[in-house]
C-alpha cells in the first residue's frame, strides 16, 4: 500500500449519477492518493466508465462532488477546461485525430490549452513519445499504425499535457490479443514511474501485479475494495466471487 498521508489527489463524495430513471451510480464514495495505482473492475454495464467520466466531468453527476488536486470538479464557479487539463483520459477507442500527424495529435492540446511554444510542445512530444517506445512514429499518420502503437500514441498524448493522474477505459479492450502486452507494458513502466492511475479493465493479471488498490463494481455501486491479493486472491463477497469465476 502506497503511502496515503496528505490531501487524495482525487476525492469522490456521495456521488450519484442518474440517466433518466436509470440510476447507474448510487453513492459512491472513495479517494486515490498520488502515486496509488486503482484498477476497477466489474461486470459490463455496472458504471464503471459513467464514474471515470464524472471524474473529469465529461458526464455531470446527478449528486455529490469530485475533487481533483483541491478543485471541485463539480462547482458550476470552476474553470473546467483548466481543471480537466490536470486529468489525462485514455479511452478504448484511442480516439486520435485522424486527419493529423501524430505529432499534431501530441502538440495541438499542449498549444492551444497549455500555450507552449512550438518549440517546446516539440519537445514534450517528443519526449513523450519516446517514453511508449515510438519515437520513430513522429511523423506518422495514425491510421498507418496497428491499434497498439495508435493506443501508445493515445495514452503519450494524455502524458504531454503532463497531467497529475491519468485515467484509463478498458485501454486494450478493442486490441487484437497479440497488441495488448505492449500497451499494458507502458502502463506497468507508467505505474513504476509513480504515475497516479485509476485504470478500468478486465486483464486481471495486470490488476493483480500493478495495482496498489482494486474495486469490484457492480450496478453501480463498490461492491468491495482492497488489494489486489485480497480482491481478486481471495474475495470476501459472493458477487465478487462469480464474476471472477466467469472472466479467470
Ligand atoms: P460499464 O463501463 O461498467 O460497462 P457504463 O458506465 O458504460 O458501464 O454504463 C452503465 C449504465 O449506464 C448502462 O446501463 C448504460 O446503458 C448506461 N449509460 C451509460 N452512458 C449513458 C448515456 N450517455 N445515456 C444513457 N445511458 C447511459
Ligand atoms: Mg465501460
Amino acid at each position: 500500500m502506497k503511502n496515503r498521508t496528505g490531501e487524495p489527489i482525487i476525492r469522490v463524495t456521495n456521488l450519484a449519477k442518474s440517466f433518466g430513471d436509470n440510476e447507474v451510480l448510487s453513492d459512491i464514495n472513495g479517494e486515490i492518493y498520488r502515486g496509488e495505482v486503482v484498477c476497477v473492475i466489474g461486470p459490463s454495464g455496472s458504471g464503471k466508465s459513467t464514474l471515470l467520466r464524472c471524474i473529469n466531468m465529461l458526464e455531470t453527476p446527478t449528486s455529490g462532488t469530485i475533487v481533483v488536486d483541491g478543485h471541485e470538479m463539480t462547482d458550476p464557479d470552476v474553470d473546467i477546461d483548466a481543471a480537466r487539463t490536470r486529468i489525462g483520459m485514455v479511452f478504448q477507442s484511442f480516439n486520435l485525430f485522424s486527419h493529423l500527424s501524430v505529432r499534431e495529435n501530441l502538440t495541438v492540446a499542449q498549444r492551444h490549452v497549455l500555450r507552449r511554444s512550438k518549440a517546446e510542445a516539440n519537445r514534450v512530444a517528443e519526449h513523450t513519445l519516446e517514453r511508449v517506445g515510438l519515437s520513430e512514429k513522429i511523423d506518422a499518420a495514425p491510421s498507418s499504425l496497428s491499434g497498439g502503437q495508435q493506443q501508445r500514441v493515445a495514452i503519450a498524448r494524455a502524458l504531454s499535457m503532463n497531467p497529475d493522474v491519468m485515467l484509463f477505459d478498458e485501454p486494450t479492450s478493442a486490441l487484437d490479443p497479440e497488441l495488448v502486452g505492449d500497451v499494458l507494458k507502458v502502463m506497468r513502466s507508467l505505474a513504476d514511474e509513480g504515475m497516479t492511475m485509476v485504470v478500468v479493465t478486465h486483464e486481471m493479471a495486470f490488476a493483480r501485479d500493478v495495482a496498489d488498490r482494486v474495486l469490484f463494481m457492480a450496478d453501480g455501486v463498490v461492491v468491495e475494495e482492497g488489494p489486489a491479493a485480497e480482491v481478486i486472491g481471495d474475495p470476501e463477497q459472493a458477487r465478487t466471487r462469480e464474476f471472477l469465476h466467469r472472466v479467470l
